[in-house]
């Protein structure tokens, strides 16, 4: 009689079905775990490793060639380059810009193949296991199989996925360098310049454009104004200002204690946390980063970014403890944060005593992440860079 019960449960009329619903949705949760779980590294294909290594990567798709349900070929690009990609022959969609040494073919099979045929060119995707296979002459292509799904379609206009927002970024410097190149290459032709010079522009730019630091993202910085302007969210922004406040007001107060049961902020006043408190085995208080930081531009503009990870160049990982009890970890926060932070503690101070004392603090590089919250933008902080050198150095 159960069983009789079961079988007329019906996945696909869930809305008279609660407990089903609630049932399924709770699978649904555990699988998606699972999936996170196995994850493999996520890696760009210039810095993935060869052999059988499998990694996760976000890729635009150029091109496609379906050999039969159970092989089809993925031309793709993530506009990193490497040498050793095997050369591919294939119809790029118009206006696509990408080199030879930017594209990896890949090879789909089983369920893969039958993925593949419903991509089409230009479509972003996630790859989970793939994996990148060396041909007797040394050259690169890539693979993935499996009857697994290991192939995600991923919407450019959606908001959350990093590493998509990281590819979109890639592909419109790419294009604005090529923009600026052909640019250089029509005066060259005037001017009647060697093109040996272009060609050197380019190579100092390829070992150029994967490494992060004050001198080569000094180029690519753009005005609070102009982020605040910026039609596409989230989008990542590198902005060179200064830091002019912070809050909370006291440092002390920028560790937060989180629900782990409810995922909720637990108020300053209490110690765990008072929805969950009956359920005390599951739930615990969990520090977290929280705190603003004001920034400045030369302009004058000033933004607010939020700090909420320890994953960064400002706090390189430090765990998070409740700052007020815990000295140690007090000091360490503080320290990584004094070479932005200037004089603004003693500014903060001033305020307490009414006496006005002028922030010092140096023009640094943020990194930072904008977010649609509902009908407001947010930004979040990422990274900084200090300049290495004579800070006065333009
Ligand atoms: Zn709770």
């Amino acid at each position: 009689m159960q069983e009789d019960k079961i079988t007329k449960l019906d996945s696909d009329e869930l809305e008279n079905q609660p407990h089903l619903a609630a049932l399924l949705k709770r699978k649904q949760e555990h699988e998606q775990e699972d999936q996170v779980e196995s994850q493999f590294p996520h890696k760009l294909l210039e810095e993935a490793e060869l052999g059988n290594k499998f990694f996760r990567c976000t890729v635009q798709v150029l091109g496609l060639s379906h050999k039969d349900d159970n092989r089809s070929f993925i031309y793709v690009t993530d506009y990193t380059s490497r040498q050793d990609f095997a050369p591919v022959y294939f119809k790029q969609p118009t206006g696509c810009t990408v080199g030879n040494d930017q594209i990896l073919k890949v090879e789909a099979r089983d369920e893969q193949a039958r993925t593949a045929m419903s991509l089409a060119p230009g479509d972003f995707v996630a790859f989970r296991n793939i994996r990148l296979m060396v041909s007797t002459t040394n050259l690169v292509t890539g693979r993935i199989a499996g009857n697994e799904r290991l192939i995600f379609k991923l919407n450019p206009n959606g908001t959350g996925n990093e590493d998509l927002i990281e590819l979109l970024q890639r592909k419109e410097e790419w294009d604005a360098r090529l923009e600026a190149k052909k640019a250089v290459v029509q005066n060259a032709t005037k001017k009647s310049k060697p093109p040996k010079k272009v060609e050197k522009a380019r190579e100092k730019e390829k070992a150029t454009s994967s490494k992060k630091s004050y001198e080569t993202l000094l180029g690519r910085t753009r005005s609070i104004r102009e982020v605040q302007e910026y039609s596409r969210c989230p989008w990542r922004f590198y902005v060179r200002a200064r830091l002019v406040d912070y809050y909370p007001l006291d440092l002390e107060e920028s560790v937060i204690l989180r629900c782990s049961s409810c995922d909720k902020n637990i108020p300053d006043q209490f110690n765990e946390c008072p929805d969950c408190v009956e359920d005390m085995a599951d739930s615990s208080a969990e520090p977290r980063y929280c705190f603003d930081l004001e920034i400045q531009d030369e302009d004058g503009e000033t933004l607010t970014v939020e700090v909420r990870r320890k994953e960064n160049t400002l706090l390189g990982g430090l765990e998070p403890a409740v700052l007020g009890d815990d000295f140690e970890v007090f000091e360490q926060f503080r320290e990584k944060l004094s070479p932005i932070l200037g004089n603004l503690e003693e500014v903060h101070q001033g305020i307490k005593r009414n006496k006005i004392v002028k922030p010092d603090t140096p023009f640094a590089i943020f990194e930072i992440l904008s977010r649609q919250d509902g009908n407001k933008r947010g930004y979040e902080f990422m990274n900084h860079w200090l300049p290495d050198g004579d800070p006065e150095e333009e």
